[in-house]
């Protein structure tokens, strides 16, 4: 009978004292005690001047932050770097947030295949705290892109990863013991003016070493092959967390940045190492031609490829209603009544990219020919 009580005892007592002892120690790299908000090798002249020669972590410093600058420090055998930030130490005007972040180069294509890829291991020691309002915690990495049409930022962010504290009890009151991390995600293209939703993914412990994969990309949807799918993709610590983009059709890029990003009361830590970066650049192939439509000999296009001005020259087809359409299928030229050759003068109104001309006659017959712009 004691034997049964005894056994779970035991277990339990391990575990939370295993989760406890975790949960509670400081971290070898961490900044303990009180803080400023500006310290005099914290500033930076601009926001890529102070990077380390050689930093061990991948992309670009954006460093907004006049607490510190980008860091290494050699823990638990790996060389980790050191992004700390804290509430109110914008360095470049109060419109940028306090943020030490890295930016990776964009995937610039929207071809299924065309992505970036992101992978590192995170630790957490501390995040933003603001007392219970709704602008707790810090972004640890954000993927972000542009896209075609109005609404919203021109460069939002489209998935953002938020860690928010959990403080402990007893002799861990007031202390930040684990951090329940968030995906933050657009719901209509145009950013955070048009709103997000904020959904839990998981728990993860102070100072656990936290693999971190982040992939934003294009890829064919599996229901409609000629439809494609902008999918926003985590890994945290295992767990799979996919996520597809709203109105995958006007995005025309991807992007990611990492770090530390928003502070609004309290200070930040983040460590990542291990970092890695790799993307693809596929172009739209949206523009294959049903050869059963094309009359070739119907519509001649010279130059083609073009560089400024072109001529489309019609054969046997009359009265006929001439449209341009780029890659995302967006019609950027119309002409109607055209009777033999029409000459469109550039003018940079095209791009340089591939373009398709439809011609439609007065008998509603479609004719097809691919253009070139260089
Ligand atoms: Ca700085």
């Amino acid at each position: 009978m004691k034997l049964y009580i005894l056994k779970p005892l035991l277990f339990f007592s391990f575990v939370f004292f295993s989760v406890y002892l975790r949960g509670q120690a400081t971290a070898p790299d961490e900044d303990t005690g009180s803080y400023t908000t500006c310290n005099a090798d914290g500033a930076n002249a601009t926001r890529t001047s102070d990077d380390l020669p050689n930093p061990v972590n991948v992309g670009t410093i954006d460093d907004r932050s006049c607490y510190a600058n980008y860091k290494e420090s050699d823990v638990y055998g790996k060389t980790w770097g050191i992004y700390n930030i804290t509430h109110n130490s914008n360095q470049f005007g109060t419109s940028l947030q306090p943020r030490i972040e890295r930016a990776l180069s964009a995937s610039l294509k929207t071809g299924v295949g065309s992505f970036a890829k992101f992978s590192g291991i995170v630790r957490i020691l501390e995040v933003g705290d603001t007392s219970g309002t709704n602008n707790d915690g810090s972004y640890l990495i954000q993927a972000k892109g542009k896209h075609t049409g109005v609404g919203g930022s021109p460069d939002p962010a489209i998935c953002l990863y938020l860690a928010k504290p959990v403080y402990g009890t007893g002799s861990n009151s007031g202390k930040q013991v684990s951090f329940d991390i968030y995906a933050e995600r657009i719901l209509v293209r145009g950013g955070s003016g048009s709103g997000r939703e904020v959904v839990f993914l998981k728990n993860i412990l102070k100072d656990e070493q936290t693999s971190f994969e982040l992939e934003i990309g294009f890829k064919e949807d599996p229901n409609d092959a000629s439809k494609k799918i902008h999918y926003c993709n985590a890994i945290i610590g295992g767990t799979v967390f996919n996520w597809n983009i709203p109105d995958p059709e006007r995005g025309t890029q991807s992007k990611i940045r990492y770090g530390a990003y928003r502070v609004k009361g309290g200070r930040a830590q983040i460590r990542w190492a291990n970092t890695t970066y790799q993307k693809a650049e596929v172009e739209n192939q949206s523009l294959s031609i049903d050869e059963n439509q094309v009359t070739l000999s119907s519509i001649k296009t010279y130059p083609n490829p073009a560089k400024n001005n072109f001529k489309i020259q019609l054969n046997n087809i009359e009265n006929a209603t001439i449209g341009i359409y780029d890659v995302l299928g967006k019609k950027v030229y119309q002409k109607t009544n055209v009777k033999e050759s029409i000459e469109i003068i550039n003018n940079n109104r095209f791009k340089a990219g591939i373009y398709l001309i439809k011609v439609i006659d007065n008998n509603q017959k479609v004719y097809l020919k691919k253009l070139i712009i260089n």
